[in-house]
């Protein structure tokens, strides 16, 4: 399929809009995509922000995994989006970044069972460094706007990590799928408490950024080795070179 075929516009979370607001009066600051004074993110940067999502596959593609979607390329606005909640904390970001990915949950998925929304767990030193789990974040914030969309979406921490795992940054595809291949597991508390709730579920693995896809891999892999079945990634941005740039919309 070609990307950038997508689907159209979510405009789910229209009272989070508000509290978007409430935030960036708080906080003040300038928007992170053209440094004009204000609000964290300009009308004009937030109206060019993608509406829908388009299937982007990594190169190569990890053996088995899933159709990825993505809203957009990791370039540009939403890159600065994204390192501005993860690495600044700009929490006011969290919520048009949660609208990206609610469209890359949602867009062309079939209807049917509930989906569980899964955030890619986060190592607990670098939440604790950083003071917040941006990933766990957005995909919360996501759920929130599908579900006020209609949508039958729940979100759970399904995923921990096992001990052992270095940090992703430097190491090329290869050396990230050894590093990450069984280093996560289903957590038993909210497998069971989701398996209580009876009945089919579709999960839906949830990650801000799509690079070589072997973390979205090893997420799928450990959902279902607990008896899950994932239907889908969906990340807020797909990194450029592994995305045709003018798919999106964004060249
Ligand atoms: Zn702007």
């Amino acid at each position: 399929m070609t990307a950038g075929v997508g689907c159209g516009g979510f405009d789910g979370g229209m009272t989070e809009t508000v509290l978007d607001g409430v935030f960036d009066l708080v906080l003040g600051g300038a928007c992170v995509g053209c440094a004009r004074p204000g609000r964290l993110l300009c009308r004009g940067c937030s109206g060019e922000l993608p509406t829908g999502a388009a299937p982007a596959w990594p190169t190569p593609v990890p053996a088995g995994l899933v159709e990825p979607w993505a809203a957009s390329a990791y370039a540009g606005t939403v890159r600065a989006m994204v390192l501005g909640l993860k690495e600044r904390r700009l929490l006011g970001l969290a919520v048009p970044l949660a609208r990206l990915l609610a469209a890359a949950v949602s867009c062309e998925l079939p209807r049917g069972s509930p989906v569980v929304l899964v955030p890619v767990p986060s190592r607990p030193r670098v939440v604790r460094a950083r003071g917040h789990d941006p990933t766990r974040t957005i995909t919360a914030r996501a759920a929130r706007q599908l579900k006020s969309g209609g949508h039958d979406v729940t979100t759970s921490g399904l995923l921990g990590l096992a001990r052992g795992v270095v940090d992703q940054a430097g190491l090329d595809a290869g050396e990230r799928a050894a590093n990450l291949a069984g280093s996560m597991r289903v957590r038993s508390g909210p497998l069971r408490k989701l398996l209580r709730a009876g009945g089919e579920v579709r999960a839906v693995v949830c990650d801000d950024v799509l690079t070589t896809g072997s973390t979205a891999r090893e997420a799928q892999r450990a959902l279902e080795a607990g008896g899950l079945e994932v239907v889908r990634i969906a990340v807020v941005a797909a990194t450029p070179r592994r995305m045709a740039v003018q798919d999106l919309g964004l060249s």
